[in-house]
């Protein structure tokens, strides 16, 4: 069952030289047909500037197609307006290299954030956010701020601020780039278990194949905005 489908999908974006003038289109994703089913951690791999993270973006609507359909959970996408996009958004969780994290405010205010922005009652927010730390293993930071946390502690923050609502769906921009070997690893087991333990289908865009190679079923792999192979991961990465 299909929670993500891209159907002939191009996103063309306007190039522009020194002058500020125009000096035609870019196309940084052309024709993408993609399925991408309940369940999956599903690998998007590629060089820099491939179209993954255009791509990815177009699944909560960051960027919009230039032509084709993208349909989330059952809903298109991609030609809807922002206030019809809140609770597709609440469904789609989302995390990033830089990890993203308000600076000023304490781990638990962090993950509290969305809920705030959602008008969850303040003793139900605590109760959430005392779940989500648990899950993730950071009780014993919630009152840190993040720069007093290591990068795999301000990752594990971005994961449960992106779990608070509960999505269906996670995406991850190169979520373990900036992450040393050791701590990349403990990322990615904390990844499997919302697959795993909470059900949430999972688009992982990276440069690198051993991060796909260690939780992804299914990848795909982009070059120069095409899809130029794809399958499950072993077939994919299978020795000659
Ligand atoms: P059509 O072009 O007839 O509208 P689709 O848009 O459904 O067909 O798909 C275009 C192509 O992409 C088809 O060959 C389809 O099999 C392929 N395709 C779509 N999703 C996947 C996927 N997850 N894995 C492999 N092939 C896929
Ligand atoms: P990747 O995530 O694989 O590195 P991107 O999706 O970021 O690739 O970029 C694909 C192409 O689109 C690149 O040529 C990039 O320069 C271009 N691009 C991405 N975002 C924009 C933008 N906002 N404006 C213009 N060009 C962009």
């Amino acid at each position: 069952e299909a929670v993500i489908t891209f159907d002939h999908v191009v996103k063309e974006y306007r190039r522009r030289g020194g002058g500020g003038q125009e000096h035609g289109t870019t196309r940084a994703v052309d024709d993408v047909s993609l399925d991408i089913n309940a369940g999956d951690i599903y690998g998007i791999i590629g060089y820099s500037g491939a179209g993954k993270s255009t791509l990815v973006r177009m699944i909560n609507a960051l960027e919009r197609p230039t032509s084709g359909s993208v349909t989330v959970l059952g809903t298109r996408v991609d030609q809807l307006s922002e206030s019809k996009l809140r609770p597709i958004r609440q469904k789609i969780g989302m995390i990033f290299q830089q990890f993203n994290l308000f600076s000023t405010k304490t781990v638990a205010q962090n993950i509290a954030y969305p809920l705030q922005l959602d008008h969850w009652r303040k003793d139900y927010q605590d109760k959430r956010v005392d779940e989500l730390l648990d899950f993730v293993g950071l009780r014993a930071h919630k009152d840190k701020y993040p720069s007093q946390l290591s990068g795999g502690q301000k990752q594990r923050v971005g994961i449960a601020r992106a779990l608070a609502t509960n999505p269906k769906i996670l995406l991850a921009d190169e979520a373990t780039s900036a992450l040393d070997p050791e701590t990349t690893a403990e990322v990615l087991a904390l990844l499997k278990r919302v697959n795993e333990q909470l059900g949430v289908t999972i688009v992982l865009i990276t440069h690198q194949m051993n991060v796909v190679q260690q939780i992804a079923n299914k990848v795909a792999v982009m070059s120069a905005g095409k899809i130029v192979e794809r399958g499950d991961v072993y077939d994919v990465f299978a020795a000659p």
